[in-house]
């Protein structure tokens, strides 16, 4: 555990020193940039030396995984982030851990979760997630909304009782044009952002950027990042 904790703590400064490098060169303070740290395959006993450590954000993408690690972590003062596609026959339990649900990317969606928010007394933040990858009308391969769906599910969100509107998210798309421009990326989603805030101003949340491309996320200007393996390592199976 002591050896964990080493470990963790280590990799925790490198990527701290990593944000903070990118901050300064994208003339930003650093405290524009929230660390979420992404525990999925990892135990909960990680979880708690991170919290230790002084991590706030977690982010979890399976349900089944992250139901009893957050039951296991009900004494520390974590906010717990969802980050993968969601089943609606998920959304009850998610809803009683969950803080923010960042991959909200089609309407019936919105309507489970809204109700299951309403039945557990909580208020959920919601990201829309935004996929590079797909045509109008279809989601991405690794889930999210087209660029034009995007106004018809902010909306939704900010009209449904127990959903709080907070912004946007994407993952970088493995294929098609975008496939390896992760900066193009991350400054289209900072335009959709501009467009979304005219509307909907308190929705400022950009959630960018993982363990390999964060520097480029912060440059285009992400709130957020989700870091998982460069904290706890690679993982021992694919999620
Ligand atoms: C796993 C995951 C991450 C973290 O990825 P790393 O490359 O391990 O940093 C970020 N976002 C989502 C949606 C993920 O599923």
């Amino acid at each position: 555990m002591t050896d964990r904790r080493t470990e963790l703590a280590w990799n925790l400064a490198a990527v701290e020193e990593r944000i903070a490098a990118a901050c300064a060169a994208a003339g930003r303070a650093r405290e524009e940039v929230t660390l979420i740290v992404v525990t999925k395959t990892y135990p909960a006993s990680d979880v708690r030396i991170l919290h230790e450590l002084g991590v706030r954000h977690v982010a979890e993408n399976r349900d089944q995984d992250a139901a009893p690690k957050a039951a296991a972590c009900t004494d520390l003062s974590l906010h717990w982030h969802f980050v993968g596609q969601l089943q609606t026959n998920k959304v009850r339990s998610v809803a009683s851990y969950a803080d923010v649900v960042q991959s909200i990317d089609r309407l019936k969606l919105v309507s489970a979760l809204s109700a299951a928010a309403v039945r557990a007394e909580r208020e959920l933040g919601c990201l829309i997630q935004v996929a590079l990858d797909a045509e109008s009308g279809q989601q991405g391969a690794r889930g999210g909304v087209a660029p034009d769906g995007i106004e018809e599910l902010a909306a939704a969100v900010a009209g449904s009782p127990g959903l709080r509107l907070d912004g946007l998210m994407t993952v970088a798309p493995l294929a098609g044009p975008y496939a390896g421009r992760q900066q193009a990326v991350f400054e289209r989603l900072m335009e959709f952002s501009s467009g979304l805030r005219a509307a909907h101003p308190a929705a400022n949340m950009v959630s960018a950027g993982m363990s390999a491309d964060l520097e480029q996320a912060v440059a285009a200007g992400a709130t957020h990042v989700r870091v998982g393996t460069a904290v706890l390592g690679v993982r021992p199976r694919l999620g």
